[in-house]
């Protein structure tokens, strides 16, 4: 059943008797701060729930779930919101929101994190380098740390440390049917293998348990710019400058316009430029050996890449992908970077449709490539480079001619690129068989069994999902 039409009298009933469990709110549509608390990252989604339970912590969720499940009340799950599918609501379902839950708690002795669904990766940087620790997280400070994580997860760390899920020492989460437990490798641990990659399937994370690591407080990082004219040479270089990289080094390359952001000089705001950023997890000393070569290549229109606080790189990249704009991406991996995939960039890139939409190439591999590719559900270890084509715009109206832009793009690296995709970037309109394509056919069939387990009248359905095996 769905809470609909949200305003009947019944609705109101049931509604009121769930709000009577919560330490938290619960907000209806006419409620003032309803429409701030249904908004997501991604503009395009627009969807209205029948109410909002805003949890203050496990004793919220525990009774959400069981509570909607006795009413057969269809759920979402929100942590910080940024999934460009918009999977965290749903029309007239009741949206279980964790972003009241944003908590962070260090161990330095034993380089622990514990971590509520809530926070988001500024959150556990700002804890975690009080102690000049980190976990790898994604590039942008803003994204929540729990469907980052249960998708599998990497960011500047990642070719150093792994994925994030690979650092995720356990978890405490709700299951479907109301049951509190935790999963480790040693306690459930068949959950704890689909966890980690197998996305909000299984249950609600109500805590998360990461390994840290010595990083910074201080790393050689940052963003070097050439005109977007210098396309092919500067990914030509990139090519070889990031295939000979150690693992301590996180790369990307970007083509976009240049933003109008304070750490760019203002003649080149709205430019179209073509950039490289690192990111170096070792000592300062090392880094600037490491990233040498590519300090004296070209002639850049902006260098930013010198000794920094680790917390003000991981927010470089967030003013490009402020909450609210309209949002259309599509992904590919890649095996490495071939002559074609740097034709089909150079062709398409320049003719982006709005000067708020940028294309990323995001180095994987290293330690990624290390930890065995049954190691967790999380998938696709083996490829070199993620794509990303992210189209972003301000007015609604505009969507055909940006999307279709994006499509045609996609269509060109299609061919190109290893066939599968990351499941944290697949689309609102990509389709079941796209989910599928985030795994191999082994990792689904041990997935499917899991849900069977965990969630057999898939319960947790609003995602990407994995259907029960019968
Ligand atoms: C600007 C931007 C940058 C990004 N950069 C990276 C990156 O560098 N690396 C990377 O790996 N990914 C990146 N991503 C993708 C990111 O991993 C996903 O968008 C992820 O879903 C964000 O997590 P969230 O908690 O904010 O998601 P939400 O939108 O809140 O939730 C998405 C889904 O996750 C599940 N979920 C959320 N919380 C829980 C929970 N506590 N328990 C169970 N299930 C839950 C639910 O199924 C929910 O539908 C980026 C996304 C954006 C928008």
């Amino acid at each position: 059943m769905i809470l609909h039409p949200p305003t009947t009298a019944t609705t109101e009933v049931v509604l009121a008797q769930l709000e009577a469990r919560l330490h938290g709110r619960l907000l209806r549509p006419a409620d003032a701060d309803y429409d701030g608390a249904r908004r997501l990252w991604n503009g395009m989604i627009d969807r209205r729930p029948a109410a909002i339970v805003q949890c203050t912590g496990a004793a919220d969720v525990t009774e959400t779930v069981k509570f909607a499940r006795q009413h057969g009340l269809l759920v979402t799950v929100r942590g910080r919101g940024h999934n460009i599918a918009g999977t965290a609501i749903a029309d007239d379902a009741l949206m279980i929101d964790l972003s009241l839950m944003n908590e962070v708690w260090v161990d330095p002795d034993e380089r622990v994190a514990i971590v509520q669904p809530g926070a988001n990766w500024g959150d556990v940087d700002r804890e975690t380098q009080v102690f000049g620790l980190a976990t790898p997280s994604g590039i942008v400070s803003t994204t929540g740390i729990a469907g980052l994580t249960l998708g599998g997860g990497f960011g500047w760390l990642s070719r150093q440390y792994g994925f994030t899920s690979d650092n995720l020492l356990s978890v405490d989460l709700v299951t479907a049917d109301g049951e509190f437990l935790t999963a480790s490798e040693t306690e459930n641990a068949d959950l704890f293998w689909g966890l980690r990659g197998g996305g909000g399937n299984f249950g609600i994370v109500t805590s998360f348990r990461y390994r840290l690591h010595a990083v910074g407080p201080i790393v050689m990082a940052g963003l070097r710019l050439y005109p977007m004219d210098q396309a092919d040479a500067v990914l030509r270089f990139y090519r070889d400058f990031s295939a000979n990289a150690p693992d301590e080094l996180g790369t990307l390359a970007v083509l976009r316009m240049a933003p109008a952001a304070p750490f760019l000089p203002k003649e080149i705001h709205g430019q179209p430029v073509v950039g490289i950023a690192v990111c170096y997890a070792g000592s300062v000393e090392d880094g600037e050996r490491v990233v040498q070569p590519l300090k004296a290549f070209g002639t850049p229109v902006s260098d930013g890449i010198s000794p920094k606080p680790y917390t003000q790189h991981q927010t470089l990249l967030d003013s490009g992908v402020p909450a609210g704009r309209h949002y259309y991406w599509k992904s590919e991996y890649l095996a490495g970077i071939s002559d074609e995939s740097i034709a089909t960039l150079v062709h398409h890139a320049p003719q982006m449709t709005s000067p708020l939409t940028s294309v990323l190439l995001f180095q994987l591999g290293g330690a990624i490539r290390r930890f065995p590719e049954d190691a967790s559900a999380a998938s696709h270890r083996d490829a070199a480079y993620v794509l990303n084509i992210q189209s972003s715009w301000l007015d609604a109206t505009e969507a055909g001619r940006h999307v279709a832009w994006t499509r045609e793009f996609w269509a060109a690296v299609r061919p190109l690129a290893m066939g599968g995709v990351y499941v944290n970037f697949v689309g609102e309109d990509e389709g079941a068989e796209r989910v599928k394509a985030a795994y191999d056919t082994e990792k689904l069939q041990r997935l499917a069994a899991l849900k069977a387990q965990y969630d057999p009248t898939n319960f947790f359905r609003v995602n990407q999902n994995i259907q029960p095996a019968r």
